[in-house]
């Protein structure tokens, strides 16, 4: 999983891997979950996917702005 967020990390500076395009759409969804929960050590990452921008996945732990760019999968099976 690890490897799977630093590269979400990297797309998250490279907009390259998984497209933006997709990152949207897997920010709306996370956005409608009850799993989202924002981090107070996130709040300083800026992201233009404002549904995510400092939030993380409360079934993963993991900071929301990679794993949506990542090729991570959804715990709960929604994206
Ligand atoms: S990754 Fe899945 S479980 Fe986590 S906040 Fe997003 S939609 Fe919810």
């Amino acid at each position: 999983m690890l490897k799977e967020i630093l590269s979400g990390w990297k797309n998250y500076l490279d907009k390259t891997e998984v497209t933006e395009a997709v990152a949207k759409e897997r920010a709306a969804i996370c956005a409608a979950c009850p799993s989202l929960r924002n981090g107070r050590l996130l709040a300083f990452i800026k992201d233009d996917l404002t549904e995510v921008e400092g939030a993380y996945c409360s079934k993963c732990g993991c900071p929301l702005s990679a794993k949506v760019r990542s090729n991570d999968i959804c715990p709960e099976n929604k994206w």
